[in-house]
């Protein structure tokens, strides 16, 4: 027997979430068996411990979109008990079952070797949130990042930590957008060198284009932050379009593209080229500096989990929080 956070639904449609001791055989089918070590809690976590957000698909349900632990058993040649994996994405803790548990079963192709530089607890103070700021500035990067600051939206959360953390690093001038002002010398810690006042960005304005001023932009919040901020880019600079924390609606002009070659480049880790994860994870391991990271961490146990969902759907978590599952 051991330890998962169990999602249960009843007659009425309402979810309740509890730490509960489950089996190997409740375990799903999959060809590598994880003893979990750390696991996270994302945006879409909260979602899938709560209300479910369309999400998950049967009930009773383990969340947990990320992990990282060793190999239990494995019926897949790539991998051998012992090693040391990480996994983001594919839809597992949302369709499938996550790493919100002491074990979990999943397909060897969702899996990467823990990168080298990174120990499993580091690898999930990164997690999916982690991951997916590196692929939104290496997306930048592919399309050149231009003179002038570099944004950061929702930039006390956790892809804005991470993504500040790693622009500063780089040498980039880097303006953390947040709804927060008590964050703004744990961002500035982090790297930021300007804090831009969540309403300076999140009001409409009639103006498609204004004075160029950012030279990219990883943008968490999307919706009408995403859409002013477009007219504020400087010529052919780029935003990689990666959360909605904000809204999913994108009430913009299509003026900044014409007028001002700007790229709006749309950013996902769950379906994300096996290749291209392992070139993020390398870049993590180089470019992350891991004083920043550990600087972003809150701890967790699984007990924990049901209040953190609450809390990061209210915007209320800051940087990362790494769940110890045992
Ligand atoms: P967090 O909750 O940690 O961060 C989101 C941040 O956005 C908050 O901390 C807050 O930052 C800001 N924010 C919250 N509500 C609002 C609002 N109404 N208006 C403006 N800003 C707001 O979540 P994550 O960092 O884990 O994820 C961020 C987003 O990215 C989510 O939408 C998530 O679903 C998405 N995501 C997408 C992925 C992909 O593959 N494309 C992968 C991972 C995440 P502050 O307090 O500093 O203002």
């Amino acid at each position: 027997m051991f330890n998962a956070l169990l999602v249960e639904k009843d007659e009425d449609g309402k979810t309740s979430a509890a730490v509960t001791q489950i089996n190997d055989s409740d375990l799903p089918a999959g060809d590598v068996t994880v003893a979990v070590e750390y696991s996270t809690v994302n945006y879409k976590d909260g979602l899938c411990i709560g209300p479910g957000g369309g999400l998950v698909r049967n009930y009773p349900h383990v969340p947990g979109i990320d992990f990282a632990g060793t190999v239990e058993a494995s019926d897949d040649e790539r991998y051998k008990p012992g090693d040391k994996v990480v996994l983001t994405g594919w839809r597992v803790g949302e369709a499938h079952w996550g790493g919100y548990a002491q074990k979990a079963r999943v397909k060897a192709d969702w899996l990467v070797p823990l990168p080298s530089g990174l120990d499993t607890r580091q690898a999930m103070a990164v997690g999916t949130a982690g991951f997916t700021a590196m692929l939104a500035v290496m997306a930048l990067e592919d399309h050149g990042i231009k003179d002038g600051p570099v944004l950061v939206t929702g930039a006390a959360g956790g892809v804005g930590s991470v993504a500040t953390a790693i622009l500063g690093n780089l040498g980039h001038k880097v303006a953390a957008v947040t709804g927060r002002p008590e964050t703004a010398d744990y961002l500035t810690g982090l790297g930021a060198t300007q804090i831009v006042a969540r309403e300076e960005l999140n009001e409409t304005t009639k103006r498609p284009l204004e004075a160029e001023t950012w030279g990219g932009c990883v943008d968490a919040v999307g919706g009408e932050m995403l859409a002013r901020l477009l007219g504020q880019m400087t010529y052919g600079a780029s935003v990689s379009a990666v959360g909605l924390a904000g809204g999913a609606g994108l009430p913009a002009t299509v003026i900044p593209f014409l007028l001002r070659g700007v790229n709006l480049l749309g950013i996902d880790s769950v379906m994300q080229p096996y290749d291209n994860r392992l070139r993020a994870w390398e870049r993590i391991a180089k470019d992350l500096p891991m004083d920043k990271l550990d600087a972003m961490v809150q701890p967790a146990v699984l007990s924990d989990l049901p209040q953190l969902g609450r809390d990061i759907l209210k915007g209320q978590v800051k940087g990362r929080v790494v769940v110890d599952v045992n």
